[in-house]
């Protein structure tokens, strides 16, 4: 037999790859050649990639047959990359990273490889290994599924079939129809017997959807091949089935909460951060780095790197995919299925190839051209939920841009003039990019109150609510619509009469707050003369300088995951240390709680590795994190200690369940003063410090934390979603998510009396410490210090000042009797 490709299996974990060869040793009929570089670290066995071993192992199987990669997550991905450029040129040419999934990839690649196909034809099984399981666990029945051995060969055969689903062949349908066709070895043509459309590729997601196939439509189904009869039968019950949808999915526009109408005939949504915000409505589409307009010398060259984009976009949206599916099922997260079948288009692909090789473009400017036209194809369908799908097209697509760029982040996030701003859901990152001149309010159909996109609202001062999906409701670009950030309504095209109302509230909500600012720097005085310090939550600083501006007694939690995000390196120990520096210098003489890194939950970063958890708010996140990754949390106690050598800087470590996570966090911070010492660096020391109370864990146990630390900071955001079991930043548990739960109030009160007897401070910093009617509560409950969103600081003074503390103790303790969060609520002063 001649040469036969080579595999090289990277991942992450040594006992997987090691495995995974044990597998596919058993499937493929003879041994194939396969190296494995997997593991780092000392025997490897921490998890991790290296480069050098990748190209060791690609060295170890390369024959003139070729060698195919295969790679598990992330870094892996970058580091075979690495490994490609070290090689010889000549033997580059023969190796492939395959974006095939590692294991079923692996298995069909060893089978393929057994048998002496080529490099190719290998390559391409990998690539292929999912659809089987796709289409099973889409429905179809095993018996749908290829039958080995079979080769019925057929000259073509063609049935008739008519679409009965609501809206024919959308992109869910129709990414299934492309799935079971590519499952077969047949050929599979489409045409739209009732408009005359078509014939089109069963396998080009783009080309079926140009087909306006809608409810009603009559579609010849004609497939050739050796399975072809057995493609044209699951093809036929996959459209009996209605596509498996359900019946009900489109009928409603709006899927989160309504729409439920009121009075005036608004929209209830979620309210995310109080105002009132009228002007005409933006779709957000992300910012697209520039095009490049250089001419290139090799289209080989811009091919590849258009491919390697590709993976790179295919990466983000599998990771947006599971996202959703884990806070919204499967069926919803399928609209992704769709999304990365776009990047691999055959017909996208083919008009980028040619524009690449015959045109002599660049590979950016080649694959926006064919995505434009490709989307503008979608504008002449009648179907008006059809002719939407052009978003998905675009932005599926701009990934690859995006991708094509370096990944860069797009910049500043401005509609083209004031307005309100919709989007599906922004993360935290592209919230802190919005440009508050011209957003005037934001309206995204997720996230809830505590997700931390609507914490960055409320510090913009931002009116947004979520929960309402304006496309879904058909609302075009450019309509007038007003929103009430206060009770989370939204109106679409509102009267004339409803318009001057809100412009009228809009300047009372604005007046309201430049009075209660012109008292707010004055400190919160109980009447009997106990004082609460009312401190901001800081997570920039643009919000560092709002709490200043809002009178803020200190900061209470200055989240230090900013200082981490939107970048592919950790900051370094002077960059982290000048920025605290420059916070502190906004503060002037108020103190600043510098919490330890966050990660982990809805936040991650590029440059950690962290294994996909299938829940990442159970998992490695905050402090668990920064004690796996000494080195990542050395730098930054290093630079805590040395910013606080001429401010009033304070520590406070995340997350924390157990008292061995403190022993060990106080243990490095030792370190990190001991070494300073060492290098004669100046910083402060002692350092007062503190914990998050976000456990329940750790509030059950606080008694016994209170020993160690200085003070207990509550985050009732987290302590609310793990003692309600309740996902936080998913609405459809917005209900459960209320800090004022009396199982929540009765940890609280465990909390301060904790602190109490050890005289430490308890602090509240979650969300609720600025809700108008928790505070009452909360200071009836003993707390001391309330640390919330910068801009709602004035008017929580206001109230703790018109308090009357007797009250409030009367209010707290009828609060522990009720039984739900709403009875709480209904509770006065
Ligand atoms: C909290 O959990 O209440 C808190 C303040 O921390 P974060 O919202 O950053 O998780
Ligand atoms: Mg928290």
């Amino acid at each position: 037999m001649d040469a036969m490709v080579g595999l090289v299996i990277v991942a992450h974990s040594r006992a997987l790859a090691e495995a995974l060869v044990g597998l596919v040793r058993q499937v493929a009929s003879v041994e194939v050649p396969i190296a494995i570089a997997a593991g780092a670290g000392d025997g490897h066995l921490d998890f991790g990639t290296d480069a050098a071993e990748i190209l060791q192992a690609i060295q170890e199987v390369d024959s003139p047959a070729g060698v195919v990669v295969l790679v598990d997550i992330g870094s892996a991905i970058l580091s075979a990359e690495m490994a490609l450029d070290f090689l010889p040129a000549e033997m580059r040419l023969r190796v492939v990273i395959c974006s095939g999934p590692l294991v079923e990839g692996a298995i069909a690649a060893g089978v393929q490889a057994s048998l002496g196909s080529d490099l190719e034809s290998v390559c391409r099984e990998a690539q292929q290994a999912l659809v089987p399981k796709i289409a099973h666990l889409s429905g179809s029945t095993p018996e749908n599924l290829p039958k080995v051995g079979e080769a019925s060969a057929s000259a073509g055969c063609t049935i008739t079939v008519r679409l009965e689903n609501l809206h024919g062949l959308h992109a869910r349908p129709a990414a299934r129809l492309v799935q079971i066709a590519a499952a077969y070895q047949a050929e599979v043509w489409v045409t739209n017997l009732t408009n005359g459309k078509g014939p089109v590729s069963g396998r080009s997601l783009n080309s079926l959807a140009t087909l306006g196939a809608v409810k009603g439509s009559q579609l010849s189904l004609h497939a050739s091949g050796p399975q072809a009869s057995a493609a044209l039968d699951a093809l036929q019950r996959l459209v009996e089935s209605q596509f498996g949808e359900e019946t009900l999915e489109y009928s409603e526009p709006v899927k989160f909460l309504g729409p439920r109408r009121s009075p005036g005939n608004p929209h209830q949504g979620i309210a995310l951060s109080e105002g009132i915000g009228l002007g005409p409505l933006f779709y957000y589409q992300p910012a697209l780095p520039p095009l490049p307009d250089y001419q290139p010398d090799d289209p080989r060259v811009e091919w590849e790197r258009l491919q390697k984009a590709i993976e790179a976009a295919r990466f983000v949206l599998q990771a947006r995919r599971q996202k959703l599916m884990l806070s919204l099922g499967n069926e919803k997260a399928a609209i992704f299925d769709a999304h990365l079948l776009i990047l691999d288009d055959p017909v996208l692909l083919e008009l980028a190839r040619d524009r690449i090789y015959t045109a002599g473009q660049n590979a950016a400017l080649a694959w926006h051209a064919s995505l434009v036209e490709v989307a503008t194809r979608y504008l002449s369908l009648e179907d008006p939920y059809q002719k939407r799908r052009r978003a998905d097209v675009l932005d599926a697509g701009n990934q690859v841009l995006i991708a094509l760029a370096g990944g860069a982040s797009p910049g500043v996030i401005s509609p083209p003039g004031p307005g309100i701003l919709f989007a599906e859901e922004l993360t935290p990152g592209e919230v802190s990019q919005l440009d508050p001149q011209s957003v005037l309010g934001l309206v995204t159909a997720r996230g809830d109150k505590t997700s931390h996109s609507a914490i960055l609202s409320r510090a913009l001062g931002l009116p947004a609510l979520s929960g309402i999906d304006l496309p879904g409701l058909g609302v075009e670009a450019c309509s007038l619509v007003a929103l009430d950030g206060f009770k989370g309504l939204l109106w679409i095209n509102p009267e004339p009469e409803v318009q001057r109302e809100l412009a009228v509230r809009r300047q009372q909500w604005i007046d309201e707050r430049n009075r209660l600012l012109s008292r707010s720097h004055a400190p919160a005085v109980l009447r009997h003369g106990r004082r609460i310090e009312v401190a901001a939550n800081v997570g920039s600083l643009a919000d560092a300088r709002a709490a200043a501006v809002n009178g803020a007694d200190g900061i209470g939690v200055l989240r230090t995951e900013f200082l981490y995000l939107q970048r592919l390196t950790p900051p370094g120990e002077d960059e982290q240390c000048a920025t605290l520096s420059e916070i502190s210098r906004l503060a002037g003489k108020t103190p600043v709680i510098v919490r330890t890194l966050d990660i982990g939950g809805d936040k991650s970063l590029p440059y950690i590795h962290q294994a996909v958890e299938a829940n990442p708010f159970l998992g490695v996140r905050g402090i668990r994190l920064s004690l796996a990754q000494p080195d990542l949390f050395m730098t930054q106690l290093r630079a805590i200690l040395r910013a606080g050598a001429d401010h009033d800087l304070r520590i406070m470590y995340p997350m924390i369940a157990n008292v061995d996570e403190v022993l060990q966090a106080m243990a490095l911070l030792e370190q990190a003063h001991q070494a300073l010492v060492k290098e004669k660096l100046p910083h402060c020391w002692p350092i007062p410090a503190g914990i998050m109370i976000e456990t329940p864990s750790a509030a059950l146990l606080s008694q016994k934390l209170a020993e160690h630390v200085d003070f207990l900071s509550i985050g009732t955001n987290d302590l609310t979603q793990y003692t309600l079991a309740a996902e936080r930043g998913n609405p459809r548990l917005a209900d459960y998510l209320d800090a004022l739960h009396p199982a929540v109030l009765c940890l609280v009160k465990e909390v301060v009396e904790a602190a109490h007897q050890y005289r430490k401070w308890a602090g509240v910093c979650g969300e609720v410490a600025a809700d108008p009617l928790a505070v009452p509560v909360l200071i009836g409950l003993g707390v001391d210090e309330l640390s919330m969103n910068p801009s709602d600081i004035p008017r929580a003074k206001e109230i703790i000042r018109d308090m009357d503390p007797a009250a409030a103790t009367r209010l707290a303790e009828k609060a522990l009797t009720c039984a739900s969060a709403r009875e709480v609520r209904d509770l006065t002063i």
